[in-house]
């Protein structure tokens, strides 16, 4: 599976940092209006948060499809953070 590929163009990583913590609640559906547009706007020009976002679906789509999904947000913050140590963020 591919997890992240590197930026084509340099970006703020404190944007990308950011985008990384917002993502399960974009996700979710539950980031305030301001904050989603933000965080498409940013998607549009981030190469590589783009890529992430599709992974981040991709994962929790074939965690749905499981026969018996890990309901509880405690897997699922589990797994985020293996995302993130994937990334090598601090
Ligand atoms: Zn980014």
């Amino acid at each position: 599976m591919r997890f992240w590929r590197p930026h084509r163009r340099r970006r703020d990583p404190l944007v990308c940092r950011e985008f990384v913590e917002l993502v399960s609640d974009y996700l979710d559906a539950t980031l305030p209006r301001h904050e989603r547009a933000r965080f498409e706007a940013h998607i549009a020009e981030c190469d590589g948060c783009a890529g992430y976002l599709e992974d981040m679906r991709r994962l929790i789509g074939s965690l749905h499809d499981l026969p018996d999904p890990p309901s509880d947000p405690t897997t699922r913050a589990v797994l985020l953070r293996a995302f993130r140590d994937l990334r090598g963020q601090p």
